[in-house]
Parts: structure tokens; C-alpha cells; sequence
């Protein structure tokens, strides 16, 4: 509905059940759970309609491809949800959020930051917000303003880690930590302290 926007057409709630049916892919769904999905996927769409359809015409991109250039040899690409106008007349960055897709918010502020820098160096025109909306019945939706110290920061953080992959300078922690909860290496590392064995 984003993408039909930018072209100059609006949707509708009525138009949720024929979005689902172009759109929703469920190649190893069973009838029963496709239809299930769809049946969600439809009642999400209109509470979108519901809660922000009025701010649909706003819509300056959807699914905005980004690169941002941290030091020679790193580049990030990423994908921004959407970015739109505000009523304010200031720009912001948008990222869809459900349950199943949830990540620590500290990680999602850091990346919506780094697609902040990225519109930027693509666009020559600076974002001021970013927003999370969180499309669940009762999900939370954040929005702040971009920090041009974390901005700093995050860049920082990314030339840091493009340097420690180069040099491979990854050394295992010493101790299960925090990043160990969600680490995909988790498994060749080590055992998860109270599961049994290791460290
Ligand atoms: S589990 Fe992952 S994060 Fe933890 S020490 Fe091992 S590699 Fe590092």
C-alpha cells in the first residue's frame, strides 16, 4: 500500500483481503494454517488502515535500498521499511516491527541509525526521526529523534567490527555473556552454564 502511494494510489481497508491474496507467501503452509495466516495477515493490514492510513499519502519511499559507506571496504547495505513525511513536516525512518520479528531495542535504534546515515549519503537530504512501528494489536510504537552523537557512534562501532573481521581479531569471551544468549556460533562454542558441561 506504501509502494501504491508513492505512485499516487490509494488503498483502502477494503482492499486488505486482495493484498493478502497478491502477497502472502506460505509455499509449505498446510490449507488449514494458510488460511489462518491470511485471516491474521488481513486483520493486521486494516488495523494499519485503522491506526495510520491517514499518514499513507506521506509516504516518501517504501522498501528504500541503502548503502552506507563506514571507512575503505566497508560498506552496509540495508533496506529501510519506509520513510515518510510528518505532519510536522519532518522526515522519518520507519521500521515495521511484529513479535515474531522482534530484536533488542538497542539493536534496532543502532540500525535505524545506520540507514539514517545511509538516506543521507544517497538522498543529500538528512532524516530528523526514526520510528518503530510495531504492527501487533497491542504493540508499541517508539519514536525518537535521530542523534547526531549516535550517529557518530554507530559508524564507529561498524568500522571497529570491519577491522576486527579483516584482522580476524574475534576473540572467544572469557565467560558466557550476554551476546552468548543470542549468538548463532553458540553451539561450536560452548555449553550454556546450568545446561551440563563447559564453561
Ligand atoms: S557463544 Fe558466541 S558470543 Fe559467546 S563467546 Fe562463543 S562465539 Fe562469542
Amino acid at each position: 500500500m506504501h509502494k501504491k502511494a508513492v505512485d499516487g494510489e490509494l488503498l483502502d481497508a477494503s482492499d486488505a483481503e486482495d493484498l493478502v491474496a497478491r502477497h502472502l507467501h506460505t509455499p509449505f503452509a498446510y490449507p488449514e494454517l494458510r488460511t489462518k495466516l491470511a485471516q491474521a495477515a488481513a486483520k493486521a493490514i486494516k488495523r494499519y488502515f485503522g491506526t495510520h492510513g491517514e499518514e499513507i499519502p506521506r509516504t516518501v519511499h517504501s522498501e528504500k535500498q541503502v548503502q552506507v559507506h563506514v571507512a575503505p571496504g566497508i560498506t552496509v547495505v540495508g533496506r529501510i521499511d519506509l520513510i515518510r513525511r510528518l505532519d510536522t513536516d519532518e522526515l522519518a525512518i520507519v521500521d515495521f516491527k511484529s513479535t515474531d520479528r522482534a530484536q533488542a531495542e538497542d539493536v534496532t535504534r543502532d540500525q535505524l541509525h545506520v540507514y539514517a546515515v545511509g538516506y543521507g549519503e544517497l538522498t543529500g537530504e538528512n532524516a530528523d526521526l526514526i520510528e518503530v512501528l510495531n504492527l501487533d494489536e497491542a504493540g508499541k510504537t517508539t519514536r525518537e529523534e535521530i542523534e547526531d552523537s549516535l550517529l557518530t557512534e554507530v559508524r564507529e562501532d561498524i568500522r571497529k567490527a570491519g577491522e576486527e573481521l579483516r584482522t580476524n581479531d574475534l576473540p572467544r569471551l572469557n565467560a558466557w555473556g550476554e551476546q552468548c544468549e543470542r549468538c548463532d556460533l553458540v553451539a561450536l562454542c560452548r555449553e550454556k552454564p546450568g545446561s551440563g558441561h563447559g564453561s
